[in-house]
């Protein structure tokens, strides 16, 4: 009998399926140490065939397996449809589906030793004089059992020794149980609005695709938890997904209080023991819920019932590194292999995704209106062109301070948006419009005041400021936009004696910190909360009532035909942290463009309007939804060779075009527009691909890439890619 067998190293070479004797039939999806040149590798069963076409004397044998099977028969299909979709070596789409503490067995199940008092022991056979074992004898006669190591610490090992002995103690093994983090509980008793309810029970009953539009506030959690509860009632488990772990702790009190322990968490921030434990009580029935970050939705769960997607338009749902994938497409892939509901939320969903509604591929579910009936939040939009004119140079315009003031008076709480960490950006010399860019990645530096430093912000490397421009000799430098620090540091100097808190990229780094700084922001009356994106997701602070967006068109500006809808999703998302309580809340939007009509939907909350205008601008200009952009990224630390390489890429890519002329809407081959992340120098080949063969396409692009790779020169092929900078 003979196993395929996938084995567990990373690379092209080896990414194919090898044969091995077995001698009894394991399941499919078992885990294998066989031999693999002059070493003993871990595998992975995918087949079991009584034939093999290799020579039988080069066949080796299956040197051990588990005896049971990791890889649920789910996941050897999902394995099958992330190769092809998007090019993965299976190893790559393995990883994804196993915990990392498992590979060569890392990180162990704990086993602990449990003693316990034999039926009809025999207490006579102690001697009289041995102390510690009667105290033994009693301690269980009360406890019934314990920890062996407990008992040993205690009393002495020679007395559990003996008593064992004299078969008086008796011991049995157990798996220990890990016991999941504990986050607090918030415990609500709501019911649910007729919307919901209705909404609840369409998703409860009928299965399929289901693109929930809400607006903020509109109580989509709710739906989410109730969807749950109805799966699990009916012996069914559910995947939660949300975009930040920030957010996990908040979503996580909500479902602790309703679920209890039915719940696991799997991100990214978890150490390799914690996820492990997670993982295996998922994969062993006994945790019936997952809710996690992107890489949840590889959950082991068997039977689902329910796969939701918060958030939905988020581009954390797109893993950009390899091994790339679409989590909203892994998610349908297992929506029809569950035959169960996957639920998309979103109070601003994806162009495509609403694309995708209109035309049937997802029943929409519309939730107009906030739970309370609370107006959404009034725009204020400041044209700060207007206010320069007016002798106001600062970076808050005179209405944003004003009701500031009048917030912080009346002991409610402020948000502050700034799409930007840090302090400056641009340092750019007066003199020769040199612009200081960091040495290996050909990007701006960011000036970072806490540390008094200079950083890339792709990699990481940090530089002494700058007293003169090392191109001319000037001491003239400018700073450019603003970032988070900075408006820190000007709201201290209007507001001496309110506590200004922050929250970006750059103080989030250890584990719980998003934690900590959103407690301490609910425990404080009159306080401004300053940061990037991470405080627009899904946070629910009743005090907050204003919320001020310094520099609306930052988003705007960046080159990529999303940047309206990003623009359009953020300024709805930071508008709707406020006013959500019993208090109305207002927005102050300042921008140099106050007629764009993504903010002239944004403040009315239109959506529909900004749909329409988007997709018509997109149908005009051949943007997705109506094509694919495929994206092939070349890049190392030769440009000689990456040039070489792009050239010899895209004319092979020329070929494919002669039998798709009409199916190309465009290709180009280019530098990319960040030329150098890392050392490594950065080319692409730009395609816009329409959607009649694009999958034939796609799949020649594939080959091709496979046959293409070199030593020194990477090369990955991106659908749709979120960021193509
Ligand atoms: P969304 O996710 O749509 O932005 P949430 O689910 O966070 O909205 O709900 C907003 C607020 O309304 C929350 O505080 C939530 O507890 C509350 N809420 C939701 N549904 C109800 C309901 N049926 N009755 C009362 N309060 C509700
Ligand atoms: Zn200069
Ligand atoms: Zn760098």
């Amino acid at each position: 009998m003979f196993a395929e067998v996938v084995v567990d190293i990373l690379n092209s070479q080896v990414d194919k399926i090898f044969d091995y004797e077995i001698s009894t039939p394991v399941p499919v999806g078992t885990r294998v140490l066989v031999p693999f040149g002059n070493r003993t590798v871990e595998g992975y069963v995918l087949n079991i065939k009584e034939q093999t076409t290799q020579p039988i004397d080069k066949i080796k044998s299956v040197k051990s397996f588990d005896t049971f099977s990791i890889l649920i028969p789910e996941m050897l299909e999902l394995l099958k449809f992330m190769t092809k979709s998007y090019n993965l070596k299976m190893m790559d789409a393995i990883r994804l589906f196993v915990p990392a503490g498992l590979r060569q067995n890392r990180i162990r199940e704990k086993i602990e030793k449990i003693a316990y008092l034999a039926e009809n022991f025999d207490e006579s056979l102690i001697n009289k004089r041995a102390k510690n074992q009667f105290l033994i004898v009693e301690y269980l006669k009360q406890n019934k059992s314990e920890n062996l190591s407990v008992l040993n610490e205690k009393f002495t090992n020679s007395a559990t020794k003996k008593l064992l002995k004299l078969g008086i103690l008796q011991v049995k093994t157990q798996k220990v149980v890990s016991k999941s983090k504990d986050y607090g509980v918030i415990q609500k008793n709501v019911i649910l609005t007729k919307t919901q309810q209705n909404i609840v029970d369409e998703i409860s009953k009928n299965s399929g695709k289901y693109l929930l539009f809400g607006v903020t506030g509109s109580g989509k959690t709710e739906v989410y938890m109730n969807v749950i509860k109805n799966m699990l009632n009916a012996g069914k488990t559910a995947i939660m997904l949300v975009p930040e772990i920030s957010l996990t702790p908040q979503v996580l009190k909500n479902f602790k209080a309703k679920f209890g322990y039915d719940i696991a968490i799997l991100h990214s921030g978890l150490t390799a023991r914690e996820r492990f434990d997670e993982w295996f009580r998922i994969f062993e029935g006994n945790a019936k819920i997952v809710v996690g970050a992107r890489s949840a939705i590889f959950a082991p769960l068997k039977n689902i019932g329910a796969i939701i997607i918060d958030e939905e338009h988020d581009s954390s749902y797109f893993s950009e590194a390899n091994p790339r994938y679409s989590t909203i497409e892994v998610a349908k892939f297992r929506q029809e292999f569950n035959n169960c509901s996957l639920v998309l939320g979103s109070a601003t969903p994806d162009v495509e995704s609403f694309y995708k509604a209109q035309n049937g591929e997802y029943k929409l579910l519309e939730m107009p209106e906030r739970v309370n009936k609370a107006p959404m939040p009034n725009f204020d939009v400041v044209d700060m062109l207007d206010e320069l004119r007016n002798g106001n140079q600062s970076i808050f315009s005179r209405k944003l301070v004003e009701l500031l003031c009048e917030c912080i008076n009346n002991k409610k709480q402020a948000m502050i948006y700034i799409n930007r960490r840090g302090y400056q950006t641009n340092v750019m010399c007066r003199s020769c419009g040199y612009s200081v860019k960091c040495e290996h990645c050909d990007v701006p530096l960011v000036y970072h005041k806490e540390d008094n430093m200079l950083k890339c912000h792709y990699c990481d490397a940090r530089y002494q400021v700058l007293s003169a421009c090392p191109n001319c000799g000037s001491t003239e430098l400018r700073y450019g936009a603003i970032g988070t620090q900075r408006v820190v540091e000007e709201l201290k100097k209007l507001f001496p004696k309110t506590k200004v808190f922050r929250m970006d990229n750059d103080n989030t780094r250890s584990k719980d910190a998003h934690h900590q700084i959103l407690d301490e922001f609910a425990k404080t009356e009159g306080s401004i909360l300053v940061g990037t994106q991470m405080i627009a997701k899904g946070h629910d602070f009743p005090l907050v009532t204003l919320v001020g967006i310094v520099d609306a068109d930052m988003s705007l500006h960046f080159a990529d035909y999303r940047a309206s809808e990003r623009a359009f999703g953020l300024i709805t998302q930071v508008a709707g942290r406020a006013g959500r309580g019993e208090f109305a809340g207002k927005v102050v939007l300042q921008t140099y463009m106050p007629k764009n009509y993504t903010y002239r939907c944004a403040v009315n909350y239109d959506y529909t309007n900004f749909f329409k205008h988007e997709l018509n601008i997109r149908k005009v200009t051949k943007f997705p939804p109506f094509v694919k952009i495929l994206r092939v990224l070349i890049s190392g630390d030769d440009e000689n060779a990456v040039i070489k390489a792009t050239r010899e890429y895209y004319n092979k890519i020329l070929e494919i075009k002669k039998n798709y002329e009409s199916d190309f809407v465009y290709i180009n081959a280019m530098k990319c527009p960040i030329k150098r992340v890392q050392n490594k120098f950065r080319y692409q080949i730009l395609m816009r691909i329409s959607q009649n063969h694009f999958e034939e396409i796609r799949d020649l692009i594939y080959n091709l890439d496979r046959s293409l790779k070199q030593k020194d020169v990477l090369s990955f092929v991106e659908i749709n890619s979120q960021n193509l900078s």
